[in-house]
C-alpha cells in the first residue's frame, strides 16, 4: 500500500511539474506513462485479486466453452481430402504469390486448377462440382462426415453466441467494482488480467474449395471459392442423400442431419439437456448440441431416437469418454 501511495505522489508531482513547464507532446507522454502505472498497480491490489478469485469458476467454465469450440472446429472430412480422386495441388508462381495473403486463415483453401469451363460450371452447380473435382463420393460414410461436419459447425455458432453472452454477463457482474478508467480504457486487459483466453470469432475455419483458371499466357483467370458454411453444408448433406442409391430399407429409417433436424430435436426435448437435466431457461446462453446416443462410429443411425440434446458440458464428458 505504501508502494502504490508513493507511486501516486511521484507521478502527480511529475504530472504538475511537467504541466507548468513542459509542451504539449510531453505532457502526452507523461499522461500515458502515468496510466501505464496506475493500470499496474491495479491488477496487482488486492481489491483486483478478490474479483478475479470470485469469479474463477465462471472464467473457467468459459475458458472449457472456448476450447470445446477450438476443438469442434478441426473436424475433418476425411484424413488426406485433397490428395483425392481428381483433386490436385499446382505451385505456379501465381499461385504462390496469392498465398501470402492467406496467413490469417487457418484452412487455406483446397485448390483445383481446370479449364475455364469447369470453373463456371462450379459457380452453376457448386455442390457437383465439389464432389466430382475433390473426389467425393456419393455414398452413406461421405454423407455421415458432412453430417457430422455440420453439426459440429452449428455446434461452433451457437458456441460463439453463448460464449460472447458468457463473457459479457462476466464482466457487467463485476462492473461495479471495477474503477471507471480501467474499464473504460483497459478493456483488452481487463479480460486478460481476469484470466479470459483469447476468443477467436472468425469464421475462417470452414473449408473452403477453389477452382481456378489460368490461361496459358497468364492474362486471363477466373477463380471459384466454394466455402462450406453452414448453408453449403446443408446443400452438401441434401446433395449427396440425393445421389446415393439407398436401399429402400435403409432411406426410410434414415433421417438426414441438417440444421431443420438439429432444430427439431432440440425443440423436441424442450431444449434440455437429456443427461444432465439443465436447460436454457435456467441458464440461457447454454449451448445445446444433438447427439447420436449411439455414435455412428459404433454402428448408430441417424434416426430421430437414436438422437438427443446434450448440454456441451455432457457432450463433451461423452466425447471425451468414448475418445480412451
Ligand atoms: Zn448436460
Amino acid at each position: 500500500m505504501a508502494k502504490q501511495v508513493a507511486l501516486y505522489v511521484l507521478l502527480v508531482s511529475v504530472a504538475i511539474a511537467g504541466i507548468t513547464t513542459a509542451p504539449p507532446l510531453t505532457i502526452v507522454i507523461l499522461v500515458f506513462f502515468g496510466f501505464k502505472i496506475y493500470e499496474l498497480v491495479y491488477f496487482r491490489s488486492a481489491k483486483f485479486i478478490a474479483i478475479k478469485n470470485r469469479i474463477s469458476a465462471h472464467i473457467q467454465d468459459c475458458n472449457d466453452l472456448n476450447d470445446h469450440i477450438e476443438e469442434l472446429k478441426s473436424t475433418h472430412i476425411g484424413a488426406d481430402m485433397t490428395r483425392r480422386g481428381h483433386s490436385d495441388y499446382h505451385d505456379n508462381s501465381k499461385w504462390n504469390f496469392k498465398r501470402s495473403g492467406f496467413k490469417k486463415i487457418t484452412n487455406a483453401p483446397n485448390v483445383y486448377n481446370c479449364s475455364r469451363s469447369v470453373c463456371d460450371g462450379s459457380r452453376r452447380d457448386p455442390m457437383k462440382y465439389v464432389c466430382k473435382y475433390f473426389g467425393f463420393s456419393a455414398d452413406e460414410p461421405t454423407l455421415s462426415k458432412f453430417e457430422n461436419m455440420l453439426n459440429n459447425f452449428t455446434a461452433v455458432e451457437d458456441g460463439k453466441n453463448s460464449l460472447t453472452s458468457e463473457k459479457n454477463e462476466i464482466l457487467a457482474s463485476i462492473s461495479d467494482d471495477v474503477p471507471f478508467l480501467i474499464k473504460k480504457f483497459s478493456k483488452k486487459l481487463l479480460a486478460k488480467k481476469l484470466g479470459f483466453k483469447d476468443v477467436d470469432l472468425s469464421d475462417t475455419y470452414y473449408p473452403s474449395f477453389k477452382f481456378q483458371y489460368v490461361s496459358a499466357g497468364g492474362n486471363a483467370s477466373t477463380e471459384n471459392t466454394i466455402v462450406m458454411d453452414i448453408p453449403n453444408l446443408n446443400a452438401m448433406v441434401n446433395y449427396l442423400n440425393d445421389r446415393i442409391k439407398w436401399k429402400k430399407s435403409v432411406a426410410g429409417q434414415r433421417a438426414l442431419m441438417t440444421s431443420a433436424l438439429r432444430k427439431h430435436i432440440l425443440e423436441r426435448d424442450n431444449y434440455t439437456c437429456r443427461q444432465c437435466g439443465i436447460s436454457t431457461y435456467a441458464e440461457p446462453h447454454l449451448l445445446l448440441e444433438v447427439d447420436h446416443i449411439i455414435p455412428v462410429s459404433k454402428g448408430g443411425m441417424t434416426t430421430e431416437d437414436n438422437l438427443q440434446t446434450l448440454c456441451w458440458r455432457c457432450n463433451r464428458t461423452k466425447g471425451a469418454k468414448l475418445n480412451v
